[in-house]
């Protein structure tokens, strides 16, 4: 009855659910989207808490169930289609008059990171992001430099927001239980990115190309990643950034990322 490979991993524990509520800290005025209501355990608590609720299921099968389940709360939505077509930026134009939404939701572990960094880079007006993400993922987003999670997740994600760990969640609570453990973590967006950067693109292939062989210097990486500079040229850049060409990618900072890129940025 499952699909696993929707990431159907269904939520059965209420006191999970009122931490997910908790941690939002939703106001009556509040709109809000989640992604993958299943059979809308979560959408119920959330339309009960908030003004509107959009819930977008990729699962055909399942919007009859939420009809079911969700038929008498006339501040629910529901949209079927994958998130990851959507033109959320319009919708929330349209459905919400631009107004800053709440993005709250069990995420399916299969697309994780594509839905998260899709709220954050398409530029929908989102003021929190509070998700149910493998821990794994959550120890990563997180992460500080000079750590083993330190990646470029961790640099694109604190690019945006503040993030925060809400609660931990056992295998048990879910039906069926998935095979990893989970954490809900809350992501305050920033009004403005952290750092200033010219081109956010070339920021990005920068952050890449610095994790992409974590055992390499960064002279070795980004002289053989695809911003097509040779070695004398990052060289020359590194040493104008003040960065030590030995240095490797998980020591730089968001900032020294910053700098960087916005001296490759002139170039490229
Ligand atoms: N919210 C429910 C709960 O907590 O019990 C279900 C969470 S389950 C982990 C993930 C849900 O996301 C499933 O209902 C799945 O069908 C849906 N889903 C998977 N991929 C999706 C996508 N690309 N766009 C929208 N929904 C998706």
């Amino acid at each position: 009855r499952f699909s696993k490979s929707l990431g159907q991993n269904f939520l059965i524990d209420e006191n999970i659910i009122l931490k997910i509520i908790e941690g939002s800290e939703i106001k009556k005025d509040d709109f809000i989207i989640e992604v993958g209501p299943g059979i809308g355990t979560l959408t119920q608590y959330l339309a009960e808490a908030a003004k509107k609720v959009l819930a977008i299921e990729i699962d055909k099968k399942l919007i009859p169930v939420l009809d079911e389940t969700l038929g008498s709360y006339s501040n629910v939505e529901i949209i079927n289609s994958d998130v990851l077509d959507l033109d959320l930026k319009k919708m929330v134009l349209d459905k919400f008059c631009g107004e800053k939404v709440k993005v709250v939701a069990n995420l399916p572990y299969y697309v994780t990171t594509p839905i998260i960094m899709k709220f954050l880079e398409e530029e929908v007006p989102v003021k929190d992001i509070v998700v149910m993400v493998q821990k794994e993922v959550a120890d990563r987003i997180k992460a500080k430099p000079n750590t083993k999670d330190y990646g470029s997740l961790s640099v694109a994600v604190q690019y945006y927001c503040k993030p925060e760990i809400v609660t931990k969640v056992p295998k048990s609570v879910f039906i069926p239980n998935p095979n990893v453990e989970s954490t809900v973590i809350r992501l305050k967006v920033l009004d403005n990115p952290q750092v200033e950067v010219i081109d956010r693109k070339v920021f990005h292939r920068v952050v890449r190309a610095s994790f992409a062989k974590r055992r390499k210097t960064l002279l070795n990486s980004l002289s053989f990643s695809n911003l097509g500079l040779n070695k004398d040229q990052i060289k020359e850049i590194l040493a104008c950034c003040n960065i030590d060409p030995k240095r490797r990618g998980e020591s730089l900072d968001i900032e020294e990322f910053a700098v960087l890129s916005n001296y490759i940025s002139k170039i490229v």
